[in-house]
């Protein structure tokens, strides 16, 4: 540890850091360095690793050794770099104490502005600047960034509700102006805020019993602390749970030279986008506001100018764009745009600010973006020879497909729905919900079923998990770069901010505008796309067809070597996976054909046989029952066409279908010709202690061969006659809940002797199919080699093998689970994420096992993991031939297992 180095300085030209260091610089400072490194003006200042933040917390939050020093000597760069000195009485430098976390966490950590700042340092700034009203401006705003950040909430004092000190303040503040007369902060005298600072240090020694320092160097560290700290603090733990970064990661500190935004008319502060970070227009994309510092524009207090002509809106057309107001200062930040995309060749999100007429960066990094505006970006940055296929297919998570394929108001409904407000289009897609005030509200809401729509005034990272919660945000202030609208956008969650008509009242729960009164409860529909607000609830469509969608997964499928199949039981499912590029299925629920609309009849049929008491009696159902199953599967096989069609044979435990009412058990006895008695004895024979467990699967095959023998006959008659047709199709007959060879042995001797009453009857010699089986429990995948012996393919069932395999049942983990995970006793669930620890070794284990006796075993997996990014790649890695997922999760499926051959090639 002693030979590390904890400091690494940036600017004047260059820098001791580079981008591609941001596992120790974190983000902000290895983008600052290399910004530094490119000869783009960034104020100087040093960044602390994120080593100290480790030490931080291993050591009882105090700094290795030599930390102090290597700082000092930072420092004195900075100093020789500005022309000015930390605390010089004279000419005082300011400084600014930031986070940078590996990954981006917009708006989750603290920050401390203006440090250096005291009595000493005071009248040399207002002699330098001439200008005290500034100077007490940016005293007050750090007295109160300082008191909240590191006086209140890295010391972990904990106040009432609505008694943080910095809310105290805020009310002082609003008193002063209402006092006065003042209408915005910026009206506030220069008195008054030398005033208002002093009357702040009294109540901070008040509420907090301390006094607040008027020593910079003491400022500078208690700042650096608080950073470190704000790790650790709720929001950031709660974005870290959501966004999946690892809690060991930690922050960096960025100390570095204040520049002020809001020395006067020539100073202005802004954020922008290289390109439209909403739809992947590419067109530089921005915010701005005159004298201003950048809190202004990232908190979402007043909503900012637009930052050129061709990208105004509805909302901010009326305002001065940065191009008109300073355009020799425009066209040196468009030039900064230019050179800051083709150097990381793709979108940066920068933040910068004008003082005195000059421009400073303050950061870039690769900037979050909607799933459309991602696949735009690519598809644009590929033609124009920016980047290669390979990379334009990785710019998309396949997690951003959901949203791509996100519903969005049906156009015809809001044709004639009842507009209410405008605002800025944040997030994309379309919502409907109940509407809450608070973010606590929203989680709760949505704990107990209900679907809603979080409501704020405005933008605020405090409410994340309320955000995350919430199928749409809206709120009445804030621009599309405010903190919130920037969190939406990278969830691809539908998002509307800035819609000024709203009076939102998040105490009373109310919005009020144009005379109307919505209340807590209420419904309202957002288009995020548009940013268009409608009172009660519209319908929603998909997301028309892109053609460059299309283009796109083109470019993905001819990278991956895993396919892609579905799991799907009826002919409208499998066309709608077909569109969705689904290459055959991997998973037809033969009992899923009983449930839902048009399955009355057949159900009854089922339930008769399943009622019956004697094989005959169950023979004459399964014989009623024929030709649903036929048509269903005869339907399902046509429409796939040379696609593979997996049939997995029933396997629900019967009991579930044994009907619950009374009516329907007098219905049933009736037409089973049995008294109601004995129904009712039947059902409760039926009955089992652990149906998870029960008579399942293969097992209900062992004991009523008739049920398989029905079966094996649909599948191979559909077949038969569609070969018949000159139709081609490719039927493989799947065993389900299988743990030995014998089982399969049983099995197969009934297939094939069904086999060869089809190929008489219909006067050919073979009907070609695939017989194989469900690998869902431990001992099949531990005796797989035995196994593979009387199968020709493997499909990993990996739900129920989770289930075995932790021994938590499927269906009750709703009980444990949520404790697990806020405890941090799994890192995810295990039914979503394959955990490759267990289940993995597996399935890695039964393939293995599986090929040993039969080298061209085909094997998939079918269980919900089939459509999950993370366990796709795994897929890939352990050699599988193809997954198959909902319909829906084909295209995030065939992403997935593109990036998993671009990042781990296989043959
Ligand atoms: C499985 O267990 O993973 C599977 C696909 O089968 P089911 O979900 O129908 O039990
Ligand atoms: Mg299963």
């Amino acid at each position: 540890m002693t030979d590390s180095k904890y400091v690494y300085s940036f600017g004047g030209g260059s820098a001791e850091g580079r981008s591609d260091m941001k596992n120790l610089l974190g983000g902000k400072g290895a983008n600052l360095a290399e910004m530094a490194n490119l000869g783009i003006p960034v104020p100087a200042g040093y960044t602390l690793t994120t080593e100290v933040c480790t030490y931080f917390y291993d050591h009882d939050e105090t700094y290795p050794e030599s930390l102090q020093a290597e700082a000092d000597e930072a420092l004195a760069k900075v100093e020789e770099i500005m022309g000015t000195r930390f605390g010089d009485p004279d000419d005082p430098l300011l400084l600014s104490v930031r986070s940078g976390a590996r990954s981006s966490m917009p708006g989750m950590m603290e920050t401390v502005l203006n440090v250096g700042l005291c009595s000493a340092t005071i009248p040399g700034l207002i002699k330098k600047t001439g200008n005290p009203r500034f100077v007490y401006d940016a005293y007050r705003r750090l007295i109160m960034m300082y008191s909240d950040v590191v006086m209140e909430k890295a010391a972990g004092v904990e106040p009432a509700e609505g008694q943080g000190i910095r809310q105290q303040l805020d009310r002082m503040l609003e008193e002063v102006k209402e006092s006065e007369g003042y209408a915005s902060d910026a009206d506030i005298s220069a008195d008054d805020l030398k005033s208002l600072a002093e009357s702040f240090k009294a109540k901070i020694k008040e509420v907090l019993g301390k006094d607040f320092p008027d020593d910079p160097h003491e400022q500078l560290w208690g700042g650096v602390g608080a950073v470190f700290s704000s790790w650790n603090g709720k929001r950031a733990v709660s974005y870290r749970r959501i966004e999946g970064i690892p809690d060991d990661w930690g922050t960096a500190v960025n100390v570095q030279a204040m520049v002020f935004g809001n020395m006067g008319d020539d100073s202005a502060t802004g954020v922008a986008f290289t390109r439209n970070p909403a739809t992947g227009d590419n067109r530089f994309y921005g915010e701005w506001l005159p004298n201003a510092q950048g809190e202004d524009v990232v908190a979402g207090i007043r909503t900012p100018n637009p930052l050129n002509e061709d990208t105004k809106n509805e909302q901010n057309e009326h305002l001065p764009s940065l191009q008109v107001a300073m355009p020799e200062v425009y066209e040196q930040l468009f030039a900064i745009r230019n050179q800051l995309e083709e150097h990381y060749t793709d979108m940066q999100d920068i933040e910068f600010t004008i003082q005195d007429g000059r421009l400073w960066m303050l950061q870039t990094r690769v900037g979050k973006r909607t799933g459309t505006a991602a696949l735009n970006m690519a598809m644009d940055m590929l033609a124009d020879g920016l980047i290669d296929s390979r990379t334009a297919v990785r710019r998309l998570k396949p997690e951003q497909l959901d949203e791509l394929l996100h519903p969005i108001v049906d156009p015809a409904a809001e044709k004639t729905a009842d507009l209410i407000a405008k605002g800025l289009p944040a997030g994309p897609g379309g919502a409907s919900g109940q509407i809450v005030f608070s973010a606590d509200d929203a989680v709760q809401w949505v704990k107990s079923g209900k679907t809603v729509l979080l409501v704020r005034e405005e933008t605020n990272p405090e409410d994340v998990e309320g955000m995350r919660a919430a199928v749409g945000i809206l709120t009445g202030r804030g621009g599309m770069t405010s903190h919130a609208a920037l969190v939406a956008r990278g969830w691809g969650k539908c998002c509307i901010v800035g819609a000024g008509a709203l009076d939102i009242d998040v105490v009373g729960k109310t919005i009020s505008v144009d005379g109307k009164v919505f209340n807590e409860g209420d419904v309202l529909t957002l288009n995020g796309t548009r940013g268009l607000v409608y009172s009660g609830e519209l319908d929603m469509v998909d997301a028309t067809e892109n053609p460059r969608f299309v283009d796109f997964m083109k470019l993905a499928d001819e990278l991956r070597v895993l396919k892609v199949r579905t799991n799907a039981e009826t002919p409208d499912d499998a066309a709608i996976a077909i569109e969705f590029g689904a290459e055959g299925i991997g998973l037809f629920r033969t009992e899923h054909m009983f449930y839902g609309t048009g399955s009355e009849e057949p159900l009854f049929i089922l339930r008769k046989m399943i009622m019956s008491g004697s094989e005959e009696a169950r023979r004459a159902a399964l014989d009623e029952l024929y030709p649903f199953v036929k048509r269903d599967m005869k339907a399902t096989l046509e429409i796939m066409g040379d696609r593979p069609v997996t049939f997995r044979l029933l396997d629900p435990p019967l009991h579930e279908f044994v009907p619950q009412s009374a009516d329907e058990r007098r219905e049933l006895a009736e037409a089973l010709r049995v008294s109601v008695e004995d129904l009712d004895r039947r059902a409760d024979e039926l009955h089992e202690l652990n149906p998870m467990m029960g008579h399942r699967g293969v097992r209900l095959g062992v004991t009523f061969p008739e049920i398989s023998e029905m079966q094996f006959r649909a599948i191979l008659e559909a077949a038969a006659e569609l070969r018949q047709k000159g139709k081609a199709c490719f039927p493989e007959i799947m065993v389900p809940v299988t743990c030995a060879k014998a089982e399969l042995d049983d099995q197969l001797k009934l297939a094939k002797a069904v086999h060869a009453e089809v190929c008489e009857k219909y006067g050919v010699d073979e009907v070609e199919h695939l017989y194989g089986t469900m690998i869902e429990i431990p001992r099949a995948a531990l005796t797989a080699d035995e196994i593979a012996k009387s199968t020709q393919f493997f499909s990993f069932g990996t739900n129920d093998l989770t289930q075995m395999t932790f021994g938590f049942s499927r269906d009750d983990i709703g009980g444990f689970l949520p404790d697990y995970l806020d405890k941090k006793i799994l890192p995810v669930d295990p039914f979503q994420v394959l955990d490759r620890d267990s289940v993995g070794v597996l399935v890695q284990t039964g393939i293995e096992k599986g090929r040993s006796t039969r080298p061209n075993l085909k094997v998939g997996i079918c269980g919900e993991h089939g459509g999950e990014p993370n366990s796709v790649e795994f897929c890939h890695l352990v050699g599988m031939d193809y997954v198959s997922c909902s319909p829906y999760r084909v295209p995030i499926a065939r992403l997935a297992a593109a990036h998993a051959q671009i990042n781990h090639p296989r043959d």
